[in-house]
């Protein structure tokens, strides 16, 4: 069994005196194991070794060279399973934002503290601490796949695509698909994308990735299109994908292939992890598709890995602003003000605006008030196989008539 005092605790603070006093507060609840780190670079070092990995991290969010938030960012990526509370001079707001940040990211936070930080509130936090079993179970549950495993798996053409539909807010009308990848196991069942996506970033298969994702979304579009329903069709593509110029030919010669007209295919657009700091290619890339009329879309909006330098840089005609700011906005000030923030940059810019992760029905009424122009989610649909399309299109427009854009009508 775990006790409260074997607890291995890691202070990470630019500043050297709270460090101290932290420790020694520590010490005098009992809490021996207690390590400290002046700047995030030391304290990464310490979790990536298992003898020095903490249970738990006390952070400061501000700090010079890698702040709180940056860190955190690191965490994820190194699927720290222990937990966090976040210490900082500044604010209630900002510390619940920063706390929010790190739910999202679904590393357990046992709260905040404000600074100077008291004995007993310190005290109150510790004791919410538990070792963390579930988090660990549901790690060991989900396969880490190699990349020969996953490079077969796109020879042998078990990617496939589900499609999920965008719906215009005014009107309810079917606008479009958002195309997402999913690998039909032969064993393991359906695998989701957060599970192999980044591997094949990791090991140069994201473009044999993309190549098939394209080309199949490309042959649905064209029998959509044959059966009379025109959709917008559009494909996720990581930066990876814009290291060549091939990757432009590719899109083009699909399009025509299939009589497409650019107009009709999006290219939702993410930063990517491992992008180094020369953007010339995947810009010169972007632009020329974009003078050929194909349709960009910067995805993932308001997150880190879509920056305001994009929207600088690139030509986009559509913005997609995150779930994460878009459920639950209209019970929330600190996420309303950043969902309408980005919707009126980028009718500024003079773009259309997709709101991801419109999940019930409170989240679509909020949409219906603020001149979003589309909607994307569970609330409208799933993601679907294409099989399942038309069905799922009768029904919808079932519903749209039965009332669900009864109340500005
Ligand atoms: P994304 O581009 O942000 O796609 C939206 C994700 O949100 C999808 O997850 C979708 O199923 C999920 N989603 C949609 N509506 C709701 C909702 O109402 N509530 C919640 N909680 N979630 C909702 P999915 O399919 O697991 O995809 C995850 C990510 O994987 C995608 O995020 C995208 O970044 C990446 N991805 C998927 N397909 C591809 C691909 O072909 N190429 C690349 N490079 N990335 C892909
Ligand atoms: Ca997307
Ligand atoms: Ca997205």
């Amino acid at each position: 069994m775990h006790k409260l005092t074997d607890i291995r605790i890691l202070l990470v603070d630019d500043d050297t005196f709270i460090l101290k006093i932290l420790t020694k507060m520590l010490n005098n609840q009992g809490i021996m194991s207690v390590d400290s780190s002046d700047n995030g670079l030391d304290a990464l070092a310490k979790i990536d070794h298992a003898e020095t990995c903490p249970d738990l991290i006390l952070l400061d969010l501000n700090m010079p060279n890698m702040d709180g938030i940056e860190f955190v960012r690191h965490l994820v990526e190194r699927e720290y399973p222990g937990s966090l509370v976040l210490v900082s001079g500044e604010d209630e707001r900002m510390l619940k934002t920063a706390e929010k940040l790190v739910h999202a990211h679904q590393i357990p936070m046992l709260g905040y503290l404000h600074k100077p930080v008291s004995p007993d509130k310190l005290a109150e936090i510790i004791k919410k601490w538990t070792p963390p079993e579930k988090k660990l179970r549901q790690q060991s549950e989900k396969k880490i796949y190699n990349e020969q495993t996953l490079q077969s798996a796109i020879s042998n053409r078990e990617l496939v695509n589900f499609y999920q539909p965008k719906v215009a807010v005014a009107t309810g009308k079917v606008i479009g698909v958002e195309t997402l990848v999913r690998w039909h196991h032969p064993t393991d069942g359906l695998i989701m994308p957060d599970q192999f996506i980044s591997i094949a970033e990791k090991h140069g298969l994201i473009n044999d990735l993309t190549c098939l994702v394209l080309e199949q979304a490309l042959a649905q579009a064209r029998v959509w299109h044959e059966n009379g329903i025109v959709l917008r069709v559009a494909i996720n593509v990581s930066m990876d994908n814009l290291t060549s110029l091939n990757f432009q030919d590719l899109v083009v010669n699909l399009a025509v292939e299939n009589g497409l007209s650019p107009q009709n295919i999006v290219l939702e657009v993410t930063e990517s992890q491992l992008m180094g700091a020369d953007t010339r290619v995947p810009l010169e890339i972007l632009t020329r598709l974009r003078l050929k009329r194909f349709h960009l879309s910067i995805d993932d909006f308001g997150t880190g890995h879509s920056s305001m330098a994009q929207l600088r840089d690139i030509p986009f005609d559509e913005l997609k602003i995150d779930q994460g700011f878009v459920h639950r906005a209209w019970a929330d000030e600190t996420l309303r003000a950043m969902y309408d923030a980005s919707l009126s940059m980028a009718k500024q810019l003079g773009m259309e605006v997709v709101a991801e992760g419109v999940a019930d029905e409170e989240d679509w009424k909020f949409l219906r008030q603020t001149g979003c122009d589309f909607a994307q989610g569970n609330f409208i649909s799933k993601p679907l196989q294409a099989a399942d399309f038309a069905q799922w299109m009768e029904e919808w427009n079932k519903r749209v008539q039965s009332g669900l854009i009864a109340d500005l009508a």
